[in-house]
């Protein structure tokens, strides 16, 4: 994203603010902002109805390649408090240089902290190990912003944790016996998933663009190695590509949702298509 639009929109959406009558903070909750989608349920398991939480990116949007509209950037503008994916998220960090402009009161979690960072890869909340990292982290603050709740949070925090670890140990199972422990991904963001289980993913995608010739061949040799039959991808991913390389390979495309509305359900998902193209 472009610095100087950036300020424009910030520009923008506070001179939208002052001609704007309406209270934003009429519930009585805390106004929270976060970048992408399951960092929202992450604070609902936290915070629950003591939180109301915005997202800064749509749903479907392209998180690598987004702009905030003016609304967005109002939102922003209005929260007291963001919750960053952090992780190095390029996104984040040149919306966040600039906020003090128009909100210089809002507090910052970086949600990654204490995450060990793999390759300057964001996507740390596709793995239980990971997300329950991030369920502290968004604890802690919470609990500091509004000490008298602590013990509610507290609460809300181990029933987290515990459900957490409830379907690590159910994808633990799914792969305990696998000796093909290899899938290939066209998107990157399964990393930390891997790491965790033991797997080895393949890359299709090289810094977020579609890969050139020789990534091409270098991928497909590495996916006929290991004898893949399945390519996994996403609604964000380029169809052609995605196409020509299941052809090559002669496998069948599988989506695997790397945003989910629903954290547990998600994994699940995820580990039971992966866990049957290994069989
Ligand atoms: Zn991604």
């Amino acid at each position: 994203m472009q610095k100087i639009a950036l300020i424009y929109l910030l520009l923008a959406a506070l001179l939208f603010s002052c001609t704007d009558n309406q209270n934003q903070h009429n519930s009585g909750k805390l106004k929270a902002i976060t970048t992408i989608l399951p960092f929202k349920e992450f604070i609902n398991m936290v915070g629950a109805d003591l939180v109301e939480t915005e997202v800064l990116i749509p749903p479907g949007a392209d998180a690598h390649t987004y702009e905030p509209s003016p609304l967005k950037i109002k939102q922003l503008i209005t929260s007291d408090i963001y919750f960053k994916v952090g992780a190095g998220f390029n996104f984040e960090n040149n919306l966040l240089d600039d906020i003090d402009i128009v909100n210089g009161e809002i507090k910052i979690t970086d949600c990654s902290e204490g995450i060990k960072i793999i390759d300057n890869n964001p996507h740390i909340w596709l793995s239980p190990r990971e997300v329950k990292i991030i369920l502290n982290n968004i604890y802690n603050s919470l609990a500091a912003i509004l000490p008298e709740h602590k013990s509610f949070f507290g609460k809300n925090l181990e029933r987290s944790i515990g459900k957490v670890d409830s379907i690590d140990s159910i994808i633990k199972g799914m792969f305990y016996s696998k000796s093909n422990r290899h899938f290939i991904v066209y998107h990157d963001a399964w990393k930390y998933f891997a790491e965790q289980y033991g797997l080895n993913v393949i890359v299709v995608e090289k810094d977020a663009k579609e890969p050139d010739l020789n990534r091409m061949s270098q991928v497909l040799n590495e996916a006929r190695r290991y004898g893949l039959t399945t390519l996994f991808i996403d609604r964000q991913v380029s169809k052609e590509a995605s196409i020509a390389i299941a052809d090559e390979l002669d496998a069948k495309i599988e989506m695997i949702e790397p945003l989910p509305d629903d954290f547990i359900a998600n994994m699940i998902d995820v580990a039971t298509k992966l866990s049957a193209s290994m069989d």
